[in-house]
C-alpha cells in the first residue's frame, strides 16, 4: 500500500540506495538455527530434548552479542562460541563447523525459500534495470553487513552487476543511522541527498538516517511491522511499489 506525502520534489532523482537485510532479503536465523541444532544433535553433542533451548540460546545471543562490523545474518564465530559454550561446548572445531553448517543453510533457504526474498531474483533483475537503464539511476546499497557478506547476496540475488556502489559499516566504521555512512555514499556517487532516496525496512536506522542528511526515504514494511512512529516521505510492502513513486518524483521539473 503506498502512502505518499502530499509534497511538491524540486529535483530530479539521481540515485537510489537500498538496504539488504529485511528489505532485499529476510532474516534467515528464524530457519536457518535448526540446521546447526541437528548437526549437533547428529554428531551426539546436543540431545534432542534440548534442542528448543539451543535454538532458543542461538537467537537470543545473536541479539546480544554485536558489533557494528557484525553480519547477524550470516554468522559470527563469535555468536556461535558463545551460544555453544552455554551449552558445555568448548572445541573451536567443532564451532567453525557449526558456523560452516549454519551459513550453508542460509545460503541454501535464500536459493530455495521464496518467502526470503522480497522478489525473485527475475523480478529484482527487471526492477533494478528499469532504474538504471529506463530512469538512468545511480544503483546503491548502504549495509550494516560485513564486506565479505556483500558477496554472498549476490551469489543468492544474482544482482551483485546492479549496484557499482556498496557502502558497509564495516568500511565506514559506523553503522546506521549515523550520518557519515550516508554521506560518504552520496560522496561516492557524487550526488546529493535530495537527488537520492533511501529504501530500508528500520525506522531509525534507515528512515530517520537518511532524512537526517536529507535524502527522500521509503520505508519497506514486507519484513517487519514497524512499531515506532516515524515520517517516511512513502511506506511501501513490495519492492514493485517503487517504480510509480520514482515517475512521481521525477514528474515534477527542476525548478519545481
Ligand atoms: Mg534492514
Amino acid at each position: 500500500m503506498l502512502k505518499k506525502r502530499q509534497e511538491m520534489w524540486e529535483h530530479v532523482i539521481k540515485a537510489a540506495f537500498f538496504d539488504i537485510g529485511k528489505t532485499l532479503v529476510d532474516d534467515p536465523v528464524p530457519k536457518a538455527k535448526y540446521a546447526v541444532g541437528r548437526f549437533l544433535a547428529q554428531k551426539g553433542i546436543l540431545k534432542s530434548s534440548s534442542l528448543g533451548d539451543f535454538h532458543e540460546t542461538l537467537t537470543l545471543v545473536n541479539a546480544r552479542i554485536d558489533s557494528y562490523q557484525f553480519s547477524h545474518f550470516w554468522g559470527e564465530e563469535e555468536i556461535f562460541t558463545s551460544a555453544m559454550s552455554s551449552y558445555g561446548i568448548h572445541d573451536d572445531r567443532l564451532v567453525k563447523q557449526a558456523l560452516a553448517v549454519y551459513r550453508k543453510e542460509v545460503q541454501r533457504l535464500y536459493q530455495t525459500d521464496p518467502s526470503l526474498k522480497a522478489l525473485s531474483n527475475m523480478e529484482l533483475a527487471s526492477l533494478l534495470s528499469w532504474l538504471h537503464d529506463e530512469k538512468g539511476l545511480i544503483l546503491g546499497v548502504i549495509s550494516d553487513e560485513r564486506i565479505a557478506s556483500i558477496a554472498l547476496y549476490w551469489d543468492v540475488l544474482e544482482c551483485g552487476h546492479f549496484f557499482p556502489l556498496v557502502v558497509t559499516s564495516e568500511e565506514v566504521g559506523c553503522r546506521k543511522p549515523c550520518k557519515q555512512i550516508f554521506r560518504h555514499a552520496l560522496e561516492v556517487a557524487k550526488v546529493r541527498a535530495e537527488e537520492s532516496l533511501y529504501v530500508g525496512d528500520n525506522p531509525i536506522r534507515d528512515v530517520a538516517g537518511a532524512k537526517d542528511v536529507g535524502m527522500i526515504s521509503i520505508l519497506f514494511t514486507k519484513f517487519c511491522d514497524p512499531s515506532i512512529k516515524v515520517r517516511p516521505d512513502f511506506t511501501i510492502d513490495d519492492l514493485r511499489e517503487l517504480p510509480p513513486i520514482i515517475d512521481t518524483l521525477t514528474s515534477y521539473p527542476r525548478d519545481g
